[in-house]
């Protein structure tokens, strides 16, 4: 058996086109443009990365992108008080601030912070709470852009058996939780785990969101299995290569003869957190301008 490649960059692509086409009716209906800040504090490179595609991809998909860039000795007191002003600020939907932040913020407090209603990245308690209860909030862009991926290839996952590794509070446990509300039966294994090779044999999907390169080997998985591979881990550099490269956390080679599909790295989950955040600032968008949020949103 050779998996189905699960393409998520072209899924990617596809909901980025649906997003831009809505966005441009919300402009219509709601005489403005859809917002979307980005708060950065410091100069981390790969923040910055970050923080510039989701700025380009905001602008591409025609909301309105207001990016904040404070230095890295930025105090407590004053984030707090540019995420209060981005909180009262009808023009901004979505706030997102890119972590992780200097070691002399206390994160938790500046999540805290963000009004839950414009916490587009799902962090936020009170979302955590209502993802919990199955109240309508914001659920991280990670798990749920996992979750369109599933759902696209197997329909309805009543009954599935679902094995999630990994239990953060940003990709794990809302993974599961998602999994939950679809009818799953779930499992959540983490690094505490015995035998997670047994754990994992009985799962019709497996979703690896660990961070330890090509850790789950094919021999684990079952025949047939649907595999999300959320890791993302750079290899040292071979010889005569630059950089190394980047791997998931499931071996695909291996596992491309046993899985019925599986989600590449890069190309597979990656480019779907963008486009879910994209997704997520035009649902407050509708939200916070009174109008109904579009089925196909
Ligand atoms: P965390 O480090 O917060 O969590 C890792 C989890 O893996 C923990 O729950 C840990 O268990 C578990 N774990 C560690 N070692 C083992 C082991 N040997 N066996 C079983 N479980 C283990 O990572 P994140 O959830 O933030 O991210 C996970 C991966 O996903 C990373 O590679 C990250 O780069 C990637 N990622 C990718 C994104 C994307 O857009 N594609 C977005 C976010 C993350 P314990 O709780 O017991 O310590």
């Amino acid at each position: 058996m050779t998996a189905e490649r699960i393409d998520g960059k072209a899924f990617a692509a596809l909901l980025r086109e649906r997003v831009g086409a809505l966005a441009g009716q919300f402009e219509q209906k709601a005489g403005r443009k859809a917002g979307l800040a980005v708060v950065l504090v410091g100069e981390d490179p790969a923040s910055q990365v970050y923080v510039r595609s989701k700025h380009k991809a905001t602008v591409a998909a025609g909301m309105e992108s207001f990016e904040h860039r404070l230095p890295v000795d930025t105090s407590e007191a004053d984030l707090l008080a540019l995420v209060e002003q981005l909180n009262a600020d009808d023009a901004v939907d979505g706030i997102l601030v890119q972590l992780p932040l200097p070691d002399h913020l206390d994160e938790q407090s500046v999540i805290a912070s963000i009004s839950p209603d414009k916490d587009v990245d799902g962090f936020h308690v009170t979302n955590a709470g209502r993802l919990a209860v199955g109240q309508n909030g914001f659920v991280p862009c990670t798990p749920l852009g996992c979750m369109m991926l599933l759902t696209d290839r197997l329909g309805d996952l009543s009954g599935l058996e679902a094995v999630v590794i990994g239990r953060s509070n940003i990709v794990g446990k809302p993974m599961a939780q998602l999994l939950l509300d679809a009818n799953a039966t779930v499992t959540i294994a983490h690094s505490r785990t015995k035998d997670l090779p047994s754990v994992v044999k009985r799962a019709d999907i497996v979703v690896a969101a660990v961070g330890r390169a090509e850790m789950v080997k094919a021999e684990w998985l079952k025949e047939g299995a649907t595999v999300i591979d959320v890791g993302i881990n750079r290899l040292p550099p071979a010889e005569g290569e630059e950089k190394g490269r980047l791997v998931g956390d499931v071996d695909y080679a291996g596992a491309e003869g046993i899985a019925a599909a599986i989600t590449p790295v890069p190309g597979g989950v990656g480019p779907m957190t963008i486009a879910v955040l994209l997704r997520n600032t035009l649902v407050a968008a509708h939200r916070n301008a009174g109008l109904e949020v579009p089925q196909s949103l």
